[in-house]
């Protein structure tokens, strides 16, 4: 039987994770220390791993910001495979309803928004003026019925004032995918295929994300 490929093409749109990585400020960074070595006269190299819930791209469960919500082993699944469509905005600091209203949902329940945040992860150490949802975007993807919301820095929100933001996303179920990087794919339609750690009862965890163009 030849080798059947789904996609035409897939494209890995997680950033790697190591440990000069910019991460949320009072997160923990990322660190990985060798066990036990081959080197060292171990009969294989195991790591230990240390880093916070919302490190690189990730998943935000509902109980990162309301008690007693669902965790990240929680989120159903047939949310995080599927369909997706990636909008390029051209915006320099939030994204408005405005900006929402021109763009065509129908039929679309899963979104992820490519902006100029993705360049971010070339620069060193975390950038504060990230592009954001203002509180009146969030409710508009909510009336627009999406399921999944993805952006490409580390929240969706302004930087300390993003409370409202997740709120209006996690209280509606909308699973929200942060840390995204969007530069290697143009706008367009694709299968997305997101998949975080399983780790029980936590408030998040990293993802590999990849978009499928068929
Ligand atoms: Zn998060």
């Amino acid at each position: 039987m030849s080798e059947q490929h789904l996609y035409a093409k897939l494209y890995d749109i997680s950033v790697g994770i190591h440990e000069s990585m910019p991460t949320w400020p009072g997160d923990p960074g990322f660190e990985r220390a060798l066990l036990h070595s081959i080197s060292g006269g171990a009969s294989s190299d195991v790591s230990a791993i240390k880093m916070g819930s919302h490190t690189g791209t990730h998943v935000d469960a509902p109980a990162h910001f309301l008690r007693g919500a669902p965790t990240i082993e929680q989120l159903p699944l047939d949310v995080l495979v599927g369909e997706a469509v990636v909008f390029g905005l051209d915006v320099e600091t939030a994204i408005t309803p405005a900006d929402l209203g021109a763009l065509d949902f129908e039929g679309v329940s899963r979104v992820l928004f490519k902006t100029r945040n993705s360049a971010l992860w070339q620069k060193k150490g975390f950038a504060e003026d990230f592009v954001y949802f203002t509180p009146e975007a969030a409710h508009f993807l909510v009336e627009a019925g999406v399921r999944l919301v993805g952006i490409d820095y580390l929240s969706v929100g302004e930087y300390h004032k993003g409370t409202e933001v997740h709120h209006a996303f996690l209280k509606s179920g909308i699973v929200v995918i942060e840390g995204l990087d969007l530069s290697g794919v143009e706008p367009g339609r694709y299968d997305i295929m997101c998949l975080p750690l399983k780790i029980i009862g936590a408030d998040g965890a990293p993802a590999r994300v990849l978009l499928g163009r068929r």
